[in-house]
């Protein structure tokens, strides 16, 4: 727990959010900005900066993360495949410091993961 983590609030229920689901390890939640028709978030209640900090004492709220994106992807809406992502550190683009897994689905393909560069640019 980190007093000033905006994760750790919304996850103590101090700062509301749309909540997708909750159990003893881990809270979901919808993200306040979304960039595709289904997106939310699974994050541990355990506060971890980020995949830098995890390690095996981690593994049953990380593991429940993974577990249950495939339930609560269809229980939003995304029926036909989605997508995960957990951004770590300066070079993935982490914004957040509490780890944290985007869940993002269609109706319509997301497109290619990152986005290519311009041939001969
Ligand atoms: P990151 O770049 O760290 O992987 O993504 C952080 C995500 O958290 C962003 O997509 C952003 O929209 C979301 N986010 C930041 N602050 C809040 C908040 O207060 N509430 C919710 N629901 N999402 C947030
Ligand atoms: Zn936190």
């Amino acid at each position: 727990m980190s007093a000033d983590c905006i994760f750790c609030k919304i996850a103590r229920g101090e700062i509301p959010s749309k909540k997708v689901y909750e159990d003893e390890d881990v809270f979901a939640f919808h993200d306040i900005h979304p960039v595709a028709p289904v997106h939310f978030l699974i994050v541990p209640k355990l506060h971890l900066p980020s995949m830098y900090e995890a390690n095996m004492a981690h593994h049953q709220a990380l593991g429940k993360m993974l577990a249950l994106a495939g339930e609560l992807a269809r229980q939003e809406g995304a029926s036909d495949g989605f997508r995960t992502i957990i951004n770590t550190g300066r070079v993935g683009h982490q914004e957040v410091y509490h780890v944290h897994m985007h869940v993002l689905g269609g109706p319509e393909p997301l497109g290619p993961m990152i986005m290519r560069k311009q041939r001969g640019a």
